[in-house]
């Protein structure tokens, strides 16, 4: 038996790699807020590997945007 656990799959942020997504608008499937970085939009499916690296590549780009 495979784990389903192991790669499970869950809706994230495309900008921050948060998983506190909300959809707001019941008409429209593809509009979601994110909680944590304001976005809206279309949201993707990713693992946990997945939010991880989206969320250190948003971090990076915070830095940048500082300087
Ligand atoms: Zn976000």
């Amino acid at each position: 038996m495979e784990c389903p656990k192991k790669n499970m799959l869950f809706k994230i942020c495309p900008k921050c790699g948060s998983k506190k997504v909300k959809w707001i608008i019941p008409q429209n499937w593809s509009m979601w807020k994110c909680m944590v970085c304001g976005y809206i939009g279309p949201i993707i499916e990713g693992n946990k590997e997945m939010s991880e690296e989206i969320h250190e590549s948003y971090l990076e780009s915070l830095k940048n945007k500082k300087d």
